[in-house]
């Protein structure tokens, strides 16, 4: 029997498979509706990624200094914070443009569009927005996305090794884990992450005293306004689908307990524009 030859390519790569199951046995977690995710990065990493990311987004859109819009927009995200965690101190930022888009970043960072407002009608609208985001982080599927792309790109790189085109692996799998990360973050939500925050956010609006049942009327609008020139950017990060409506109107009863509750408890918001 032939005893194979140990070749030089074979410790590295031995390197490498120690470093991703090292990674994966850290990683398992269980995401707050009971979903398993891998979760590579600490959330202090996240954070400084996601407050990277929105001061780039400051320096590159202007923001609005309209501030009817502003208080509005402030009046809704402060209703809804207090609901999610005590830990994270939250910011928002109205930024002035066209776009109908939101966003919510791992450490504790909102961004909204002006051009939301077309879509989100009202109070309740709008905080369904805020909350889907703003569940996307607790849930922390930014992480998940970041650690998915780090994980195709080290498998790509232990390819490369097997095929023996990679000199230097060890930095370049380094490297790779900072390019999966700057890539995964940009990278849309799959269809299992939106409807967690689509459940996550209707408890928490709910919890803020806005009425759950306006979501659905929320992804109505969008619908209907990405049949026009300049469809919501939104849906190109949060793909819709014809069972959100469904999931909704399915969660609703739990939300209107959440929402019924709150409101019994004084938590009656008055956002105006
Ligand atoms: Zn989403």
């Amino acid at each position: 029997m032939m005893t194979p030859k140990l070749t030089s390519k074979q410790p590295t790569l031995i390197m490498i498979a120690l470093i991703l199951v090292t990674l994966l046995l850290n990683a398992c977690a269980t995401s707050p509706t009971g979903r398993r995710q891998i979760l590579l990065f600490p959330e202090s990493q996240m954070a400084q990624m996601g407050i990277a990311a929105y001061q780039q987004t400051k320096d590159n859109t202007p923001i609005s200094k309209d501030s009817h819009s502003n208080s509005y927009i402030n009046c809704i995200t402060n209703a809804i914070t207090p609901k999610v965690d005590a830990d994270t101190e939250w910011e928002v930022t109205v930024f002035d443009s066209e776009q109908v888009n939101a966003f919510a970043l791992p450490g504790g960072k909102i961004g909204v569009y002006t051009g939301l407002l077309e879509v989100a009608t009202n109070q309740d609208q709008l905080a369904a927005v805020i909350g889907h985001e703003i569940a996307h982080v607790t849930a922390r599927h930014g992480n998940a996305r970041v650690s998915a792309s780090t994980l195709t790109q080290a498998g790509l790189v232990a390819a490369q090794v097997l095929a023996g085109g990679v000199s230097q692996e060890k930095q370049q799998l380094l490297g790779l884990l900072g390019l999966g990360a700057q890539v995964g973050i940009l990278l849309p939500y799959g269809r299992g992450q939106e409807s967690e925050s689509d459940i996550l956010g209707l408890v928490y609006m709910a919890s803020a005293g806005f009425d759950p049942r306006e979501s659905v009327q929320l992804w109505k609008n969008m619908a209907a306004a990405s049949s026009g020139k300049a469809p919501p950017e939104l849906l190109s990060t949060h793909p819709s689908n014809a069972t959100r409506i469904a999931d909704l109107n399915k969660a609703m009863p739990d939300a209107m307990i959440i929402y019924n509750k709150a409101r019994s408890q004084g938590e009656k918001p008055n956002c105006k524009k």
